[in-house]
């Protein structure tokens, strides 16, 4: 970001008292929008309410580990059919902030791919080799990643079972990346390089483990994000992040740093909330995953017709926060 990230409405003259409304969402995609069982977006309302708010000149942009064809298959058709407009700005930022493209009426606009967070051919065919020999019947190997390696859970697989093996296969990644002579962390576990460098983080989620340059991260997402959203029209100043992971707080840490009004919607907050200097917004006990982002969304996108998310576009939560 340029100096100016650090006083927002500086940057952009007007957008806090224009009457644009002041509001931009950073989305995880699995757990809020994807049902983290059938892996699509299951709930009707989450695919119209993104397309009224985003047709209402709301940035969207959907900030995932996820692979681009993921997003082309599972959330950029719904979004198409649900009628987006070509004015809308909508971006895919996957595989943590390592690709990107634009949502357009027709689709997936132009693909970037960051060439330096590419991780070496030979831990990718190692990975590979090691789910075919040992993990092949509770995970398998995601090939629609362009630049991280993710294995995830079979759909087919108890939950359960599949947690009881991940740390075997996490484990064994560490040990091939040890091998490979590149330097990696994996929980609190690091191996460095000779050099003592770590260049590889190996992050397990309740349904996959990603194996990932460190430099990537939701919050890399976060700062892609806003670079898209800045290069074609007015930048928010206040934004709501969603996620169903510890990691997902990387988006709202990151634009709480660089001076954006933000707070984060913690969908599935049974691993507890950590203390942060923003608001954390959760839905009621009984609402998790794509149920409760349906029910933020449908909140937003009720004040956006009611109007009272104009001007500032503040959105006021009392004690019934979904
Ligand atoms: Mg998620």
């Amino acid at each position: 970001m340029t100096s100016d990230a650090a006083n927002p409405e500086a940057a952009n003259p007007g957008a806090a008292d224009s009457d644009a409304v002041n509001l931009g969402l950073l989305l995880d995609v699995d757990g809020p929008i994807a049902s983290p069982i059938t892996r699509t977006i299951a709930i009707p309302s989450i695919a119209s309410d993104l397309v009224k708010l985003a047709n209402a000149g709301i940035p969207v942009v959907f900030n995932t580990g996820r692979s681009d064809e993921f997003l082309r298959g599972e959330v950029v058709g719904p979004l198409v059919a649900g009628g987006l407009r070509a004015e809308a700005r909508v971006y895919g930022v996957c595989e943590k902030g390592a690709v990107w493209f634009r949502i357009t009426p027709d689709g997936v606009g132009e693909l970037t791919v960051d060439d330096t967070l590419v991780l070496p051919s030979a831990l990718r065919e190692g990975v590979e080799r090691l789910i075919d020999e040992r993990f092949a019947d509770s995970m398998f190997f995601d090939h629609t990643k362009r630049t991280m390696i993710s294995v995830e859970q079979r759909t087919e697989v108890d939950s359960d079972h599949y947690l009881a093996v991940q740390p075997e296969f996490d484990r064994a990644v560490l040990d091939l990346c040890t091998t490979l002579e590149i330097g990696t962390v994996w929980r609190t576990e690091a191996a460095p390089d000779a050099s003592g460098t770590i260049s590889v983080r190996i992050d397990p989620t309740i349904i996959s483990t990603d194996i990932e340059s460190v430099r990537v991260g939701k919050d890399l997402g976060a700062e892609r994000a806003l670079e898209l959203i800045a290069a074609t029209g007015p930048l928010p100043t206040r934004w709501r992040t969603v996620g169903d992971s510890r990691s997902d707080y990387a988006m709202a840490d990151w634009l709480h740093r660089e001076g954006y009004d933000v707070a984060h919607v913690d969908v599935r907050p049974a691993d507890g909330i950590p203390e942060t200097p923003y608001e954390v917004l959760t839905a009621p006990v009984d609402s998790t995953n794509d149920t409760a982002g349906a029910a933020f969304l449908s909140r937003w996108s009720g004040a956006l017709a009611a109007g009272t998310l104009r001007g500032a576009g503040i959105i006021e939560h009392g004690d019934d926060r979904a």
